[in-house]
């Protein structure tokens, strides 16, 4: 039986998975490399459980602390000796993400499974980083993680059947469930989703529409609830960077080649929502 869930990063997904899981009731152990990551995602976990309470009747004034009361926040790995299970959401890049399992293989127990909330990197090869390959999964949860029912769960090459079903119990407890695929990078959803927002970014820098012209028409003609741009905002355009560069990587394919203008808007620091301004702009917390 899982109890003990340990969430590796405590950016836009850490906070969303720690914030579902302690309101499914599990105790959560929350782990990033800054206090500073910590603190934030303290005051946005609180601020965003309030929030629900908005639309969620069932949501009581002391919900907001007893979630807070079900996470540990750390910068040390070593309090996840006790976790049934662990959800890596660490920043989109394989040099950060490929030292962070041998240390989790070590520290947590042989029971543990791993389930690493990628964007594009292939969970056979995170898998092979660690002495249980057979004990890891892909889980790509959707963001606002609350508020997706859905998750992309991913096979990798030596994942077995009970660590899939292990997955699915802990889902089914935080009211979600999953679509299982096959590993390739980028899985179903981001090899379609990377290539769409990469393109609609590159129309902005081509000029041939604004980026309130481009969402526009996907949301007036396909009837998308979000346009490409505005998804990349919530996103974030560094991690759409790294997604589509780790894309390339794998694949070396030129179809993956990451628009100029989201390289300059990462290098200016314009990642979308989570810095206040992106494609469009928006109120920091
Ligand atoms: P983010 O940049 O908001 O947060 C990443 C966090 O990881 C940061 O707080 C960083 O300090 C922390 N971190 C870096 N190295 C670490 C380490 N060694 N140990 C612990 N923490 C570390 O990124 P995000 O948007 O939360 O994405 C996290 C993962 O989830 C990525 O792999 C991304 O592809 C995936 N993902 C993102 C989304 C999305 O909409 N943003 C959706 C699905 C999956």
């Amino acid at each position: 039986m899982i109890k003990v869930v340990g969430v590796i990063g405590a950016g836009v997904m850490g906070i969303g998975v720690s914030h579902s899981l302690a309101q499914a009731g599990f105790q959560v152990k929350l782990i990033d490399v800054t206090e500073a990551a910590l603190d934030k995602a303290k005051e946005e976990i609180y601020n965003n459980v309030r929030m629900q309470a908005f639309f969620d009747k069932t949501v009581t004034p002391d919900l907001p602390e007893l979630v807070l009361s079900r996470i540990a926040f750390s910068t040390d790995y070593g309090i996840l000796h006790d976790a049934d299970f662990v959800i890596e959401n660490a920043t989109e890049k394989w040099e950060i993400k490929k030292d962070i399992y041998p240390v989790l293989d070590e520290i947590c127990p042989s029971h543990c499974v791993f389930a690493v909330n990628t964007s594009c990197i292939s969970i056979t090869r995170i898998g092979s980083l660690t002495q249980r390959a057979d004990r890891i999964l892909g889980m790509h949860f959707m963001n606002p993680v609350p508020l997706k029912p859905m998750v992309e769960a991913i096979r990798g090459h030596y994942t077995t059947e009970e660590t899939i079903k292990t997955a699915r119990e802990l889902l089914k407890q935080m009211d979600k469930e999953c679509i299982v695929v096959n590993d390739m990078p980028g899985f179903v959803s981001n090899r379609v989703l990377m290539l769409t927002i990469n393109e609609a970014i590159f129309l902005v820098q081509d000029q041939v529409a604004t980026a309130e012209e481009v969402d526009t028409l996907f949301k007036t003609c396909f009837g998308h609830k979000s346009g490409p741009l505005e998804t990349g905002d919530l996103i974030g355009l560094d991690t759409i960077l790294y997604s589509i560069e780790a894309l390339y990587e794998a694949y070396n394919d030129s179809k993956y080649r990451p628009c100029p203008l989201l390289k300059k808007m990462v290098s200016a620091g314009q990642l979308g929502r989570k810095s206040g301004q992106g494609f469009f702009d928006y109120q920091v917390s």
